[in-house]
């Protein structure tokens, strides 16, 4: 006898992004380094106090707390679980579902589309404009034709790079029939944030990462900001527990860190202009960004020649080729002031 499993997922791919052994690694948009080492030292000391017998507390509580500090909310404003990926998921099957639509506008995040598809959500598709902009007549198409339950921004939108403008989120936030999920795992790198259109009654979250500023992405940490109606849903959904222990303790931990933190985003934040200046003297054409990666197109080289050229010379970067609307587009996570003189270094000898 075989199993099958169902129907809608047989024919789907997987999510996958080459993990291969080189010397400069800049295809998945972490941190360049790890969490200070006051953060390890400090977590290796609160290790020894974790209760290994027991279930950790069900509702994260220091956590939650930490984290609604960190943004002024109430604690009851906050959701967490393994990964941003995963509070996504916990809202699809919150309000998505059979019989529901997800809106997304491509070209942006893969797992938007993704998960949906997993948790039976159909997906309707909308286009952003040439430039990769939100046009808001193509949204209220999408808007109107498909009644989405959830609708998906994405901002700064991965893998272009773009924040969102704020009157264009404002404008799907009052015309949206459903729910509003801005996707801000990279919003620490931009001009604005959604978060403050959060409030008591709108439905409409805001979802953040550890991943990434937080140089954790080791740990599979992630949340949103949203009303508490709201989240009080998302805690029926999720698996009793599944936060563990140590991470509850290792979240709780980070956020002490802000500080250094900030200072990190900070020269991330400069050393992207940097990179995003020396790729405009290439030939190759250069999207804006406000995240912690550039998205960038060879003009007169194949972008799969010049990601293999790269490789050859140890640098790995996104090949995002196959994702809609990039063809011979590549994409470049911003890494150590080294490590990026390394990555302009094999590119303008690829592109040579
Ligand atoms: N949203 C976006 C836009 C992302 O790029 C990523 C990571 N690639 C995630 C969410 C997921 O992040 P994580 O699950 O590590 O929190």
């Amino acid at each position: 006898m075989t199993v099958r499993p169902r129907d809608d997922l047989a024919l789907m791919v997987g999510y996958h992004s080459p993990q291969v052994d080189v010397a400069v690694r800049l295809n998945t948009n972490e941190a360049p380094e790890p969490p200070p080492p006051a953060f390890t030292r400090q977590l290796a000391v609160r290790l020894a106090e974790v209760e290994w017998h027991r279930y950790p507390d069900r509702s994260y509580r220091a956590l939650r707390d930490a984290i609604a500090k960190h943004h002024g909310v109430a604690p009851e404003q906050v959701f967490a679980a393994n990964g941003s990926n995963e509070v996504l998921q916990t809202l699809l099957l919150t309000y998505g579902g059979p019989g529901r639509r997800a809106a997304v506008f491509e070209p942006t995040y893969a797992l938007h589309s993704h998960i949906a598809r997993i948790t039976g959500t159909a997906v309707a598709v909308g286009e952003r404009t040439d430039d990769f902009s939100l046009d808001l007549d193509e949204v209220r198409r999408v808007l109107a034709e498909a009644q989405p339950a959830i609708t998906f921004l994405c901002s700064p939108n991965n893998p272009t790079g773009m924040t969102e403008p704020e009157p264009v989120v404002r404008a799907v936030a009052s015309e949206a029939p459903g729910l509003v999920v801005v996707d801000e795992a990279y919003g620490q790198f931009a001009s604005w944030s959604a978060l403050e259109l959060v409030d008591a009654v709108r439905p409409l979250v805001v979802t953040r990462t550890f991943s990434k500023t937080w140089s954790m992405a080791g740990a599979r940490l992630g949340y949103l900001v949203g009303p508490a109606w709201l989240v009080a849903e998302l805690d029926k959904v999720a698996l009793p527990y599944h936060l563990d222990a140590v991470k509850q303790l290792a979240g709780a931990l980070a956020l002490t860190f802000e500080d250094e933190m900030r200072a990190r985003v900070a020269a991330l934040v400069e050393e992207r202009g940097r990179v995003a200046a020396a790729l405009a003297e290439l030939p190759v054409d250069v999207w804006p960004s406000g995240a912690n990666f550039v998205l960038f197109r060879p003009r007169e080289r194949d972008g799969a020649a010049v990601w293999q050229a790269l490789l050859d010379r140890s640098v790995l970067i996104r090949n995002c080729a196959s994702w809609p609307r990039l063809a011979g587009c590549l994409r470049v996570t911003i890494g150590t002031p080294a490590e990026d003189d390394a990555f302009l270094a094999a590119v303008a000898e690829a592109l040579a």
